[in-house]
Parts: structure tokens; sequence; C-alpha cells
């Protein structure tokens, strides 16, 4: 942290001053045995102040009904800590309403503080532990600093006041980076010049979050609901993304352990409280952000949340699924390959069993394949296989499962089939075969397959796979024994 340019500031004549009045009030209210008729006193020599503090006093955020008229009788209502801060928050207003220096933007500033106070102290009601006036004051003060610092570093400053418009940077974020301190820093100092409750200096210094886990439990329990309004107000004055509206809410409940509903109703009524603090205090607020927009940012912002985590999830699908895909077809054929095989008939003989239905399989070899391929060559080995595919596929329909079981031979599996049914569908596939013409470098090229099919009618007997297989294997091998290009069945 820098310290000289900490105390430079907070000891800097250029220090909004506060009037007389004011200081009396708080020197009075600092005494042990206060004296409510002197404190009166003391501010009805100030008419503005007192027109004020009458106002306070009705005010709906202190909520009061409107019936105080005299100024001792506002005393007992306030509270005498209520009124010093008052006093002190009316003489800051004062002095703090000036121009546009160094593109410092005050009806924001305004914006900025009173809804902290505001909402600080409607979260102290619920929170526990912090008195509401207590809250309210630290709330209006927090951001205090800015004022000091701007007016003592004013170019530095406006850097700050415009990287945080342009960009979205969180002021202290970009204070400490420029200046390294931070309006938290210049204003807890002030605080303690100006004889406030330890705490609440504590408080503030920490209000944007940084060293609250450090506080004393008093000091934690005002910096919390300090922290927590201040977010909310960062929110209100468009210095957080309103999209960001949930999460800072979400953030609040959790660190405040106030419910969703309380914050619900505190937000509701936000602006209206803060209206009524603006014209208390004589300050202009500029434009506001109203609740319903920062829903509405909200939503819109969920909405877009949702529809890209869909096409994440769409995406991760298809990624998945062209995986799945790829780990079960074949290269060469495009068809299912021997692991999409091994998978298939492991669930189809499991329902066949539990169902009791009858299934067939077919497994085919290509005749002389190797004769082919040692006479026309690898590639017309693999054009063959690949026209072998394309027929297999053509002919299986419905809830028929092809595939290329290894090397030249293919497997059917044939679910809910009749075994004469089978018989057709396999004679079918034999003369597919054997009508397949094509050329291989100039050459006409055919070619036939044998076929062994076994038929299963699990009402009468129960078999495993591998019996499956190994029947359908062993009508292969009758096949090629019958002399190739023809099929034989079992059932
Ligand atoms: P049979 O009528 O008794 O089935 O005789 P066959 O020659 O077809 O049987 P064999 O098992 O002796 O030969 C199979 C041949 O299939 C040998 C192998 O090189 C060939 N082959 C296996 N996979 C491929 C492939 O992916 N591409 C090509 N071009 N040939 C393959
Ligand atoms: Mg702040
Ligand atoms: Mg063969």
């Amino acid at each position: 942290m820098n310290t000289a340019l900490l105390s430079a500031i907070v000891n800097s004549e250029e220090l909004p001053s506060i009037p007389a009045v004011a200081l009396k009030v708080i020197e009075l209210c600092r005494e042990d045995d206060i004296d409510i008729q002197d404190v009166a006193d003391a501010i009805s020599t100030d008419p503005a102040l007192t027109v004020r503090m009458l106002k306070s006093a009705n005010s709906s955020i202190f909520g009061m009904s409107k019936t105080v008229s005299s100024l001792s009788q506002a005393m007992v209502v306030l509270g005498i800590r209520t009124v010093k801060v008052m006093a002190l928050g009316f003489a800051l207003a004062d002095t703090v309403k000036g121009g546009k220096k160094s593109g410092f933007d005050y009806p924001k500033y305004w914006r900025r503080s009173l809804t902290t106070a505001v909402a600080a102290r409607q979260l102290a009601e619920e929170f526990g532990g912090v008195r509401k006036d207590e809250a309210f004051v630290a709330g209006l003060l927090s951001d205090i600093g800015m004022i000091a610092i701007q007016q003592h570093c004013e170019a530095e400053y406006g850097e700050v006041v415009r990287r945080c418009s342009q960009n979205q940077e969180r002021v202290h974020e970009v204070e400490q980076e420029i200046l390294e301190i931070t309006h938290a820093d210049v204003s807890a100092m002030m605080m303690a010049n100006w004889s406030m409750p330890e705490a609440m200096c504590h408080a503030i210094r920490a209000h944007h979050g940084n060293g609250i886990d450090e506080l004393d439990q008093r000091a934690k329990a005002v910096g919390t609901i300090l922290n927590a309004a201040s977010e909310i107000a960062s929110l209100f004055s468009g210095d957080i993304d309103p999209a960001k509206s949930e999460d800072i809410f979400s953030e609040v409940i959790s660190k405040t352990g106030i419910s969703h509903e309380y914050l619900e109703s505190v937000m509701v009524v936000l602006n209206e409280n803060v209206s009524e603090a603006a014209e208390m205090f004589s300050v202009d607020l500029g434009q506001e952000i109203s609740y319903d927009q920062l829903r509405q940012s909200a939503m819109t912002q969920l909405t877009h949340l949702s529809m890209s985590a869909e096409r994440e999830r769409k995406s991760a699908e298809d990624q998945m699924e062209s995986l799945r895909h790829k780990a079960e077809t074949d290269r060469l054929t495009g068809i299912a390959n021997r692991q999409a095989f091994d998978d298939h008939i492991a669930e189809s003989v499991k329902n066949a069993t539990e169902q009791r239905r009858e299934m067939g399989l077919i497994m085919m070899d290509i005749d002389h394949f190797k004769k082919l391929n040692d006479t026309y060559g690898h590639q017309a080995g693999d054009e063959a296989l690949r026209r072998v595919g394309a027929c297999v596929d053509k002919f299986a329909k419905g809830s028929q499962f092809v595939a290329r079981y290894g090397g030249e031979e293919f497997a059917i599996i044939a679910a809910e089939s009749t075994a004469r049914k089978l018989r057709e569908l396999a004679e079918e596939l034999r003369e597919g075969i054997s009508k397949i013409r094509f050329q291989h470098n100039g050459t006409p090229l055919q070619f036939t397959a044998s076929l062994g099919a076994a038929h299963v009618d699990f009402t009468e007997e129960s078999v495993d796979v591998v019996e499956l297989i190994r029947r359908a294997d062993e009508c292969l091998y009758e096949a090629k024994q019958d002399g190739r290009n023809c099929v034989a069945i079992t059932f």
C-alpha cells in the first residue's frame, strides 16, 4: 500500500469540510451523558438541517409513521446515533455535490452511496448483531474516500474513472493498480479521523471483501453487511454487469445467510427508498437502474447460458456419437464391425431367451477369396469386400443386423425370424452375392459365397451365444463341404 499517498490524501486541505453545526452535533453525541435537548438546540440553529432531520424521522426508510413534528421528538424517534450520522451525512452531502471533476460522476457516486446505505440498513435488520443506523452510515460513507482521492489526484483518478466506465472494471481494483491505495483505505482513515467507531472503520476498509475474514467478530459482521450492500449498489449503479445480478444475489445470500425471500423484498423497494433518501439529502441520483431491469438482464443471461450449455451438451453428445459410431463401424465396408456384432448378438440372445422368441444367425464366407486376392491383387479383394458389405446391407431389413465378422466373413442376426424366413434370407443373400459384377483393371470379376444358418426357438430350448455361433459355423463348414455357393441350415 502507498501509505505516503494515503496520509497525504487524508490530511489534505482539499478534503470536504464538515460544517460547524454538524461538528457540534457529532461532538455532543460523543459525550457519555448526551442531553437530547442540547443536540436539538444545536440542530435548530440550522433551519435546513432541522427540516432534514424532521424529514428523516418521518421517512419510511426508518420505518416511522409520518407524525414527527418536533426536533426533540425526532431525536427520540431516530435515536441519538442516527441523528449524529444524519448530521454528518447531510453535511457531507452538501459539501460533496460539486460539478464534474476529472469526469467524476457525482450523481452516480450518490446513487451508489445511498443504495449501499439503504441496502446495508435493510440487511442489518435481518442479519442481526449489527445496528441499523450503524449499517446505514457505514454504507453512506464507505465510498467517501473516492471524493478525497479524486480531489487530491485529479489526473490519476480521471484515468480510474475512464477505465471503469469503458471496461466495466471494478473501481477498487483499478485504484489499487494505478494508485496502490483504494477508496476503502481512504474512507476508513477518514472515518477514524472523525472518531467513528473502530469496528465501522475496519468494516469500511474491508467493504470490497478483502481482509474481511481477519476482522474481529463485530467488525466482521458490519463488514459482511457492507460488502453485500456495496455489491448490490454496484449492480444498481451499473458498475457490475446486470447480467451478473443472479450471481451477486446468490453470493449475498450465502455470505449473509439471509433468505432469498427477504432479499427479494428488499430489492423490490430499494429504488423507492433510495429516491427518498436522495430527497432527504437533496442530492441528484442521475439515471437509476430498476430491479426489473436487473432481473430482465439476469433472465436473458440465464437463457444465453442455458442455450450455450445446451449447445455444448449437444456437441459433446455428437462427439460421443461420432466416436461410438467409429468404434462400431468397419472401415472398409462401412457396416458394423466385430465389436458391434459381439454386443448385438449378446443382446439379441438375451432378449430372445427372456421373451422366449425365435431368432436366427447366418454366417457367410466368400468362396475361394484367397484365390481372388492372389490372382487380381489385394485392391480387387478389397473392392469385392466393399460390394459384399453393400449387398448384405441391402438385403437385411427391419430388425436384422449385419456385420463384417472378420476377413471375408459376414454375419447376419435375424431377430424374431422363423426358420423358413431365415432360409429365404440366406438364399436371397447367396443369390445376391453371386450376381455381383465389377471390373478390376478391365477384368470383369464375380464370385460366390457359402452360408451357414442356425435357427433357435427359445420356447423349446435355450442356447447361449457361443453355441449359436458354433451351430452357424458348423453349417457354414457344411455348405463349403457341399461344394460352396450354397446354404446349410440347422433348426
Ligand atoms: P474358402 O472358400 O474355403 O473360404 O477359401 P478362401 O480362400 O476364401 O479362404 P481362406 O481363409 O483360405 O482365405 C481368406 C482370404 O481372405 C485370406 C486373406 O488374405 C483374405 N482377406 C482377409 N481380409 C481381407 C481384406 O481386408 N482385404 C483383402 N483384400 N483380403 C482379405
Ligand atoms: Mg466502494
Ligand atoms: Mg473364404
